[in-house]
């Protein structure tokens, strides 16, 4: 998905070494979450040192992409100008990541036909570097 003149610019992320490869894993079609090699655990937001362990050892990993809507919420409030609403605001769980749940959108559907336990797959929004992790429902 690129942006398009009626896709308002976000306000973007500022890329570091812990999270690019979350933020620009999108360019090769992947959702990439940083995992511990010591214990295994995946980690997110991106950290530099594992949570669980505290060990450094932790490097990007790619995931399914897939999940469930764990909650969400409609958004109607225009934030900034040109922002389309309403849209939803949505907590997916990623399928093969236990613990690791994203903030996103869900997009390419109608807002009021999203509901908890929705299957949803990534589909990523480029703006400059930044692939951003939205979400659609899988038929
Ligand atoms: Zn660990």
């Amino acid at each position: 998905m690129k942006t398009t003149a009626a896709t308002p610019p976000r306000p973007l992320p500022r890329l570091d070494a812990d999270n690019r490869a979350f933020w620009t894993g999108g360019a090769t079609g992947e959702l990439q979450i940083m995992r511990c090699a010591n214990c295994a655990a995946f980690i997110h937001p991106p950290r530099p040192v594992c949570r669980h362990c505290l060990s450094d050892n932790v490097r990007p990993e790619a995931v399914a992409g897939t999940g469930i809507v764990d909650t969400f919420t409609v958004n109607y409030q225009p934030w900034y100008p040109g922002l389309e609403v309403p849209f939803v605001i949505a907590r997916v769980a990623l399928d093969g990541a236990p613990g690791v749940f994203l903030t996103t959108n869900i997009v390419g559907c109608p807002p009021d036909s999203v509901d908890i336990g929705d299957r949803v797959r990534v589909t990523f929004l480029q703006q400059e570097e930044i692939y951003l992790p939205l979400f659609e429902k899988i038929d």
